[in-house]
């Protein structure tokens, strides 16, 4: 591995002005570490400088109404830990327990997840069927930036140069479930993910699937034939079909195109049920 000089910032303004100095590649923000430090082994990258965001004052989970702000360097562990965020928010909790071992949740944040953009997030279709908003920081000031806008394929994201996720904003609780599929049931690679959530203020549905390539995909047909509330068995069907037949659902070394197909029509199914025969419900 290369050396390089490790930089940790005590605000945001000293951490982008250290990206900044230097072109970019050539420095690099780490948060809990678990991507960036395979890359850094592997030579993907080899920045001169890392800058720690550990001191940051980003380990945060603010309640403002229904809207909740989850900061983006707070540990996985402390998200999945809340009570409110497991009451309110029961597919985010699922999603986040779902992310490798109890350990890597000690380390893992939301916005390395976020930023790393891999296809096989856990956690990615779950922030888009809950409508999630990136918070940036950077030279040029701060903007806020629909997640689905925010990501575009593995490692790659809207990011610009010199700019750091601050936090995820989610506008309100919603019912919602989360489901997947892998080989083995823990520390695997998802095959499929399904993420699903009723938006109470537009009585609307969410449906999003991942683990697929290149990138997590809301699927608004399927969301559609639910209609505006409790859906009827036959429009919980229709949805798992309009869901299995969507284009995004390409074959990779992990599934082929027909398994995920059939999985994506079964999840979607049973994600909705759970949704919409769960006690959050809205009458
Ligand atoms: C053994 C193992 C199992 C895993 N299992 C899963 C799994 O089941 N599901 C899943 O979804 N993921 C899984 N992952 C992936 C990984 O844990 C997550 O992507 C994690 O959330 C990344 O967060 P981090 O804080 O460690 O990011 P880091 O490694 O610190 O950073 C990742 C990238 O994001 C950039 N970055 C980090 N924070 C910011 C910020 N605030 N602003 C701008 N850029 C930033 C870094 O520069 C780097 O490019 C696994 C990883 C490992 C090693």
């Amino acid at each position: 591995m290369a050396s390089f000089d490790l930089v940790v910032p005590e605000t945001a303004e000293e951490a982008i002005a250290a990206l900044q100095t230097l072109a970019p590649g050539e420095a690099a923000p780490i948060a809990g570490g678990t991507n960036l430090l395979f890359d850094l082994e592997e030579g993907r990258i080899a920045p001169r400088r890392i800058i720690s965001l550990r001191r940051l004052p980003w380990r945060t989970l603010d309640w403002n109404g229904g809207a909740l702000t989850i900061g983006s360097t707070l540990p996985l562990r402390s998200l999945e830990d809340d009570p409110e965020v497991r009451r309110r928010h029961p597919g985010l909790y699922e999603a986040v327990r779902n992310v490798g071992g109890v350990a890597l949740r000690h380390r893992a944040t939301l916005g390395g997840n976020l930023v790393r953009s891999s296809p096989a997030s856990d956690l990615t279709p779950m922030l888009l069927a809950l409508d999630a908003e990136v918070d940036l920081v950077g030279p040029q000031g701060d903007r806020r930036v629909p997640l689905d806008r925010f990501l575009q394929s593995s490692r790659r994201t809207d990011l610009r140069p010199g700019e750091l996720v601050r936090s995820v904003r989610l506008p309100e609780a919603r019912p919602s479930a989360f489901l997947l599929q892998r080989v083995r049931p823990a520390n695997d690679i998802s095959q499929v993910v399904v993420a699903v959530a009723f938006a109470s203020s537009e009585r609307s549905w969410r449906i999003a699937v991942g683990g697929v390539p290149p990138r997590p995909t809301l699927l608004p047909e399927a969301a559609a034939s639910l209609g505006s509330g409790r859906p009827d068995p036959a429009a919980v069907r229709r949805a798992g079909a309009s869901a299995a037949s969507h284009s995004a659902l390409a074959a990779d070394r992990r599934a082929s195109e027909e398994y995920r197909r059939r999985v994506v029509g079964h999840l979607v199914e049973r994600a909705v049920a759970m949704v919409s025969g769960g006690e959050g419900f809205p009458a």
